[in-house]
């Protein structure tokens, strides 16, 4: 007799060959899924957005990065996004290309007469028109440019030290970011290795500077950071520049003894590694 039969009578003969546990088969591992390129093309992150100028009053389209398009995986010790495949802090400046207005879209918005006229007086007089064509992407020279048209109307138009020391900021984050994008041995390498990497040495001084100067004299938000953040930032240049650790270890201190909500575990963590950083820095000045 077999399990099944019986089963004749309702209609279900011939069933006397089946099996009913299939034979145990050498397990097929399942193909490793081709991994599909996700690889992000800077085109898709990009749409062409219109822009209406602070100070001529003209209409301008430029690329503006796509909300929610792109997410940090993480920041290096001098708080710069590190993006995955593209880089959208080259798109961050706002420039008009008919009077030469620009800044960082932070800080795009009506201007108070005064400011409009230093602008029309200093920089529009004597701009020369671009193109209007936005193009499909920016090249990391082109965006080092507008960089400095921001930094230059933000001193025209006498801008906060926190905004002049965050577009600083910023730029030396692009010219980071643009280190990692030119292609090891080629010729674009060396001519950026002796025309505009020492620049970002500058850059990130000047920030320093801007971003004492603001601590003293303004209130928070400074550039959207609170009061802790930019010690630890501050803290953070000192390292980096090995320059003013004095000041560095001060204001890291404050992070780490700090009760305010806005210092962070992450943050205090983040600080004493950076004040063991800059006792090791002391002790080797000194040595040398
Ligand atoms: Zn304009």
């Amino acid at each position: 007799m077999g399990l099944m039969d019986g089963l004749e009578a309702l209609g279900l003969g011939g069933l006397g060959k089946i099996k009913i546990f299939e034979e145990e088969k050498e397990e097929k591992k399942p193909e490793p899924e081709k991994k599909a390129d996700k690889t992000i093309q800077e085109e898709d992150i990009l749409l062409e957005k219109q822009f209406e100028c602070s100070v001529c009053d003209r209409k301008f389209k430029q690329l503006t990065v796509r909300p929610n398009k792109v997410r940090p995986l993480g920041q290096d010790s001098i708080l710069r996004p590190i993006y995955k495949d593209v880089e959208p802090i080259k798109y961050d400046v706002i420039l008009c290309p008919f009077c030469g207005y620009a800044a960082l879209s932070r800080y795009h918005g009506p201007l108070a007469k005064p400011h409009r006229q230093l602008i029309k007086d200093n920089i529009s007089a004597n701009f020369r028109q671009m193109p209007t064509e936005c193009g499909s992407t920016l090249s990391y020279e082109d965006s080092f440019t507008r960089y400095k048209l921001a930094l230059l109307n933000s001193v025209v138009r006498q801008g906060k030290n926190s905004e002049k020391a965050f577009i600083c900021l910023k730029t030396a984050w692009l010219i980071r970011s643009w280190k990692d994008a030119v292609r090891e041995d080629s010729l674009e390498k060396k001519k950026f290795e002796r025309d505009v990497a020492p620049q970002e040495r500058e850059y990130l001084h000047n920030a320093l500077e801007g971003f004492i100067k603001a601590m003293a004299n303004e209130q928070p938000p400074y550039a959207g950071m609170n009061e802790m953040t930019l010690n630890y930032l501050i803290g953070a240049l000192c390292v980096e520049l090995n320059e003013n650790l004095t000041d560095g270890a001060r204001v890291l201190q404050e992070v780490i003894t700090s009760t305010s909500t806005n210092a962070t575990d992450r943050l205090k963590d983040k600080s004493r590694d950076l004040l063991i950083e800059i006792r090791n820095l002391m002790k080797k000045n000194k040595e040398q």
